[in-house]
């Protein structure tokens, strides 16, 4: 595998002492961040939000006996095949109107409307013969045979919902049919994005030669919004300390600034220097992680700091790996980590390098194959790739083995 960061020889040997392991990093970073204070939020705008409390059910479901078929509600000793009912009235969904089958009779019913008293079963109306005010009954009848019964899929009291569960359609779907028309939920976590750099251009700008067009930008939204939080602003800053100040202290009205670029170690990366004349606290530079060995974790007032490297699939890495878990745990989650999946992998890979290695690949029909060059500027790769796979320093992998890969997509 490729060193592939452009990393100055002459200054590697005084960075390989000073880097700290990915799982200390990690560590050190869901330390540092806290959940945000909870706020009830109305269920239409819940969804992908963390529940903040326990929910349990007001309700048992279903929440009365009722029909799983348009048919007859009968009672099912009374039933044989050509056996002759009465008709004595119709319950459909929504009234009930309080009837009762005694013995000889059939009470006509729709799916979702209350059981009669007396009945025990439904015959589906395509199992009887319709003559006049009566019903022919063409099948055998089991006791509650088509008869949903109070509380036989959820009872009351049970829990629905656990704190830190992510709040998906089907438990808004659970929640309402609960009757809750709100939700307490974590806080909202909100971000300013920086990105630094004298050669950017925004999209739709002309390009003067040696410049670049800004892809983390919308890389960082991307990621952010895909995590449930909020982008409060994003903005782009040359490489000098002046304007990098000024964006600096406008982010840190935020609870997150993510600046990417400018964490290096050149002349032109002064995200450090100019964090440190504000004030901030650096807690992390530069982790054992391949790419984005440049990462850099601080606050600055209350503002957690997250620098990303400028080369994109580095960026993409440590913002999976850093800032994602950080700030779902802000949010109130759990479940901190990318969904994990076996794969059989379609290469021998080795890591002798001297940091966790994360590989880009493609993830289908249960095979990991690593795409594109495994180089943190190699935006297109990444962009074909769907997974990550973590190689440890020192792992050997071998062609056929099965292996857990992160998930994004
Ligand atoms: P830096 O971390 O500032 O040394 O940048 C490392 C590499 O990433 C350089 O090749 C930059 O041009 C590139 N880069 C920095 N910021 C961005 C960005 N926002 N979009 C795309 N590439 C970037
Ligand atoms: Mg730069």
């Amino acid at each position: 595998m490729i060193d592939s960061e452009g990393s100055n020889p002459s200054l590697t040997a005084i960075s390989v002492n000073r880097m700290i392991s990915e799982t200390d990093a990690r560590a050190k970073v869901l330390e540092a961040v806290r959940p945000l204070p909870a706020r009830k939020l109305s269920i239409l705008k819940a969804l992908d939000h963390f529940a903040a409390e326990d929910y349990f059910a007001r309700l048992p479901l279903p929440m009365f006996g009722n029909s799983a078929m348009d048919g007859y509600a009968v009672i099912a000793g009374d039933c044989r095949p050509g056996k002759r009912l009465r008709v004595i009235g119709e319950q459909p969904a929504g009234i009930q109107q309080k009837l009762r089958v005694s013995a000889g009779e059939a009470i006509r019913i729709f799916t979702g409307a209350p059981i009669p008293e007396g009945a025990d079963a439904v015959v589906m109306q395509e199992d009887v013969t319709r003559d006049g005010d009566e019903i022919v009954i063409n099948v055998d009848v089991g006791v509650e045979e088509f008869v949903r019964k109070r509380g036989c899929d959820l009872g009351e009291g049970q829990k629905i919902l656990g704190k830190g569960d992510r709040i998906v359609a089907t438990r808004l779907a659970l929640l309402a049919s609960q009757g809750f028309a709100d939700v307490v939920v974590g806080g909202e976590a909100r971000a300013a994005i920086i990105s630094t750099g004298d050669e950017l251009a925004k999209a739709g700008e002309k390009l003067r030669p040696g410049q670049i067009y800004d892809s983390n930008s919308i890389l960082l939204q991307s990621l952010m919004e895909r995590c449930g939080a909020v982008v409060a602003s994003t903005q782009h800053c040359g490489d000098d300390a002046k304007s990098l100040r000024k964006a600096f202290q406008a982010a840190a009205k935020n609870e997150i600034a993510i600046v990417s670029g400018g964490v290096s170690v050149g002349e032109h990366d002064l995200v450090q220097s100019t964090l440190r004349d504000l004030g901030a606290k650096i807690d992390i530079w530069r982790v054992a992680i391949k790419p984005g060995k440049p990462f850099l974790f601080g606050q600055l007032g209350g503002c957690f700091v997250f620098g990303l490297p400028g080369n994109p699939v580095s960026a993409f890495v440590t913002f999976l790996q850093f800032v994602r878990p950080a700030i779902l745990k802000m949010m109130s989650a759990n479940d901190l980590d990318l969904p994990k999946f076996p794969a059989k992998l379609t290469v021998d890979l080795t890591n002798a390098g001297d940091r966790t290695h994360y590989l880009r690949g493609k993830f289908e029909n249960g095979n990991f194959a690593p795409i594109g060059r495994q180089e943190s500027h190699a935006l297109f790769g990444l962009s074909q790739s769907n997974a990550l796979l973590r190689v440890e320093m020192g792992e050997s992998l071998k062609v056929g083995e099965t292996v857990q890969v992160q998930i994004w997509e």
